[in-house]
């Protein structure tokens, strides 16, 4: 087996096996840019040595052979005392990760070498003692972990001493002392001399990258971000070039577009006669870019070539390291660069128009999470705006509130109308409460599977979590940060998609992308360039999905919206807020009517208000299916609760006054008291035993349908039957219905469809026989999910949840996210069987996960024909609908 790969064997495909940084080295050096020679150790020797806690057979022979030939290629050997090969030993595994060792630089310096590179250098002593002291620095630091404060504090010591503050102000002797002083923090630190053995050297700062690969940071971000644990990460031995040889040399980093909007030109830093992470250091000022043109034109064209040549290469944005080493330019590493949401779209246009890549690709390249983070409104922001700590984003969008500590306090203010921000250090379930109140969520502790970001995003609330600059104090009711004290009802902006948080109110701007929505920005004459991308992106989905979109809308004004987000339908309209408000007291009617007739009285009453909700939906989606849901929660819901009835009761006997009324009530709350509504008696169940409830529901949806066609219209109602597990219970339904539709219908034909919900396993699992009564089914996949797992949502998504995510059980929760093995697999049964039992049975499905982008993509390989999710994310869908088919 083949371990090391020099740079002209990979390329930029070879990410497994080079890590990312190693196969853009290559695919650099292939393309003939001037690459340092060098090679790569691969991702599996990490993984051998990581398994067996020693390097691999042979690893080290192909070590030995790969740097002889690159001395060879150099001219010079490692270390050599007269004239050395200096290397750096970088990581760089699949994806960039935070929290695995950093790069060391100088490989091959020693007490002799040091003044082989002086000469080298034309007698520049000050570089040579330089490039030793870091070497000394990065090698203690990070492969013998001694603090690298130490470190630090004598090279202030030592730049106090000399009256400075600038690195560049030391002279060859401050350096050669302080390489003496670094010697001996080295040795304090790690009981042995700073080894002097050029491949000793090399050896262990490999090593240190392979172990770095399970270092407790790098542990907990690949958990974070669901990177898989057995990847490994590749060692790069780079020969040094050298930015410090003087004001002729210097290092820098560019992008070839703006990564935060797209824009087109030039966008980087530079930092002159300085090496390696200075610039990102901010060890001192960097300059921009363009002030490179001055200073060294030839390498500025030809940086700028290259930077063209790149994106050519990879029709896409990149980033750049790049060296400049008296006058000659050198690449370190390129990779395709991280970008905004708003740039990614952007961008993807901007490629398609320059003819590098194609519609397809361009939808490809974004994605509907980047589409959701546009649609929220963000914070107006300024120059001179600071954020004062930053947290991890956990759940999108922009808040603004008074801080306050306890949920207590935060239902208190918000139910005087203020907007609040829970701050804690985490938070648990006794804190639901005012979460549910709060505007936002700030923790100090915890990442984006904590108790608070997992519930947040489960509500659709702001949320940064982690934030641990801040020091909460509960207690005192305030929190500390950058110096500075927050009390309580002090007001905070936080940002959940970036993680800033911010003091003080920050301006909040609309999106543009919900205005375009929304239809009040113009694509085609906008002069923003993200609207016409998103434009020119949406369509093309469109144009390629298979997938119908429709949207979950219970109101004539939802529908509206959910119309001109684009949805082509209703697949979710309950029916549960027609019951309420004014019309509870005829829902108490017909839930304490003693007779036939008090009942059917009371559901008189109720079918004009109901037939005239629905007039007004199918009007706002006339020419578009919509599916009704007929009632599905317990009745007790609709009545007042148990303790509010009892006080009533007490109070008015105290009082002397009658309460029979609520006494009634009361005791049909006692009756109706379930141990678990969540499987009691509700959907159709309620529809068998309350005569009269489901009929006056179909009649005043078939009434409905009448009214609009004889006024032109051409309405599309599907009723569905919430709840089902056998046949028998939608048979019982649909023959009550047929009658209704038959007779209303007589006079104005409209067709009415009948199917219902599949939400129980049962009913998945028996799909074949209830396709023979359906003429649709519609996935319930929030109740499915819950009855799959036999939990249910409310109760544990604060309860476990993040133990379950900690502990990889979920990688997503199921709620967020289809889970394709357990409930997938029964939507595909039911599918299946249905389809085979009823060609041309219409799929849909009207969960929460109609709006998931991973969901939608299953759903599309169910072969559903469409999904139904909330208005806000239609958008969403659609594109992950177009993305699922390319
Ligand atoms: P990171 O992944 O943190 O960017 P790198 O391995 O890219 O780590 O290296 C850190 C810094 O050192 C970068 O600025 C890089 O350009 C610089 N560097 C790495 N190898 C060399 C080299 N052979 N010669 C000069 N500078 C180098
Ligand atoms: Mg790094
Ligand atoms: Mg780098």
């Amino acid at each position: 087996r083949k371990y090391v790969y020099d740079f002209t064997e990979g390329n930029k495909d070879l990410k497994d096996l080079l890590g990312g940084k190693g196969a853009n080295l290559a695919e650099m050096t292939n393309l003939g840019l001037p690459v340092p020679p060098g090679f790569t150790i691969s991702t599996e020797a990490c993984q051998a040595y990581l398994a067996t806690g020693s390097r691999p057979a042979g690893l080290a022979e192909e070590i030995t052979a790969h740097l002889g030939a690159l001395e060879e290629a150099m001219g010079r050997r490692l270390g050599d005392p007269d004239d050395p090969l200096l290397v750096s030993v970088r990581s760089g595994a699949k994806f960039s990760m935070p929290g695995m060792m950093e790069t060391v630089l100088n490989v091959g310096l020693n007490d002799t070498s040091v003044a082989g590179l002086a000469r080298q250098a034309g007698g520049n002593q000050r570089f040579a003692w330089d490039s030793y002291r870091r070497l000394i620095q990065m090698f203690g630091k990070t492969v013998c972990d001694v603090p690298g404060e130490e470190f630090e504090h004598a090279l202030e010591e030592c730049k106090r001493a000399r009256g400075t503050t600038d690195d560049l102000d030391l002279d060859a002797d401050d350096l050669r002392a302080l390489v003496g002083t670094y010697k001996k923090i080295f040795v304090k630190h790690t009981g042995r001399e700073f080894p002097q053995q050029p491949l000793e050297q090399l050896e262990l700062a490999i090593n240190a990258v392979f172990e770095s690969w399970n270092a407790e940071r790098a542990v907990l971000y690949r958990r974070q971000e669901r990177i898989p644990a057995d990847l490994g990460t590749a060692v790069n031995v780079c020969s040094m070039v050298f930015g410090n040889l003087g004001p002729d040399s210097g290092t820098g980093v560019a992008f070839t577009r703006d990564p935060a909007s797209g824009a087109q030109g030039i966008y980087g830093d530079y930092l002159a006669n300085a090496q390696g992470e200075d610039v990102v250091a901010g060890i001192r000022n960097t300059v921009p870019l363009q002030q490179l043109e001055e200073l060294n034109k030839p390498a500025y064209d030809e940086l700028l070539a290259i930077m063209a040549r790149l994106e050519e290469h990879y029709r896409d944005l990149c980033d750049i390291e790049f060296t400049i080493e008296r006058g000659k330019l050198w690449m370190l590493q390129t990779r395709v660069g991280k970008r905004t949401a708003a740039a990614a779209f952007v961008i993807a246009a901007q490629l398609v128009d320059e003819g590098l890549i194609d519609l397809d690709e361009a939808l490809h390249r974004v994605n509907g999470d980047q589409l959701a983070q546009l649609m929220f409104p963000r914070f107006k922001l300024s120059d001179d705006l600071r954020p004062v700590a930053q947290g991890i984003g956990a759940s999108p969008g922009a808040a603004v509130g008074k801080v306050v500590f306890e949920g207590q306090r935060a239902v208190e203010l918000a139910n005087a109308g203020e907007a609040v921000i829970l701050v804690r250090r985490e938070t648990n379930p006794d804190d639901l409460p005012g979460m549910i109140a709060a505007r936002g969520i700030l923790t100090s502790r915890g990442g984006k599977t904590s108790h608070a970001a997992v519930v947040a995003r489960g509500m659709g609330k702001t949320c940064v979590c982690g934030a641990d600059a801040l020091d909460v104090n509960v207690r005192d009711r305030n929190f500390t940060v950058a110096g500075q004290t927050v009390e309580e009802g002090d007001v905070v902006s936080i940002d959940g998609t970036t993680g800033r948080i911010y003091l003080g109110e920050v301006p909040v701007w609309p999106s543009e992308v919900v205005r375009y929505f929304e239809g009040e920005l113009d694509p085609e004459r906008a002069d923003d360039p993200l609207v016409t991308a998103v434009h020119r992106i949406m369509s093309h989905a469109d144009a390629q999905r298979r997938l119908g979109i429709r949207a979950n809308a219970d109101t004539g004004e939802d529908a509206a919206r959910a119309r001109r987000f684009g949805a082509e339908g209703i697949g979710l309209c309950r029916t549960e807020h027609m019951f309420l408000g004014d019309r509870r007291e005829l829902v108490e009617r017909l839930i304490l009517a003693a007779t036939d007739t008090d009942r059917e009285a009371a559901l008189a009453e109720l079918l004009p208000l109901q037939r005239a909700d629905f007039a007004e939906i199918f009007r706002a989606m006339d020419g578009q299916p919509v599916t009704v849901r007929l009632i599905d929660p317990p009745l007790h819901e609709f009545l007042p609760s148990l303790e509010e009835l009892a006080v009533h009761v007490a109070v008015a006997h105290e009082r002397g006054e009658d309460a029979a009324r609520d006494e009634q009530l009361l005791s049909a709350v006692r009756r109706m008291h379930e141990q678990n509504p969540m499987l009691g008696l509700r959907g159709v169940r309620l529809g068998l035993v309350i005569p009269g409830l489901f009929a006056m529901q179909v009649r005043a949806i078939v009434e409905a349908a009448v009214e609009c066609a004889r006024a032109g219209g051409s309405p599309k109602p599907e009723i569905m039957v919430p709840l089902v597990g056998a046949v028998q219970e939608l048979e019982t339904v649909r023959t009550e219905a047929e009658k209704i539709i038959a007779e209303v219908t007589r006079e104005q034909a409209v067709e009415v469809l009948i199917g219902t919900m599949i939400e129980v396993p049962r009913a998945a699992l028996t799909a074949g026989q209830i396709a023979e009564a359906a003429e649709f089914f519609s996935f319930g996949t929030n109740d499915l999910t819950q009855m799959a797992w036999g939990f249910s949502r409310d109760d544990v998504e604060g309860a476990f949840f993040w133990r379950y995510l900690e502990l990889g059980i979920f990688g997503i929760s199921p709620f967020e996210s289809i889970d394709a093995d357990g409930v997938g697999r029964l939507v595909r049964i039911a599918s299946e069987e249905g389809r085979a039992a009823r060609p041309g049975l219409k799929l849909g499905v009207c969960g929460e996960h109609g709006g998931d982008p991973e969901s939608v993509h299953f759903f599309h390989s169910v072969g559903l024909d469409y999904v139904s999710c909330s208005p806000f994310r239609v958008p969403v869908a659609r594109l992950e609908a177009g993305r699922a088919v390319i």
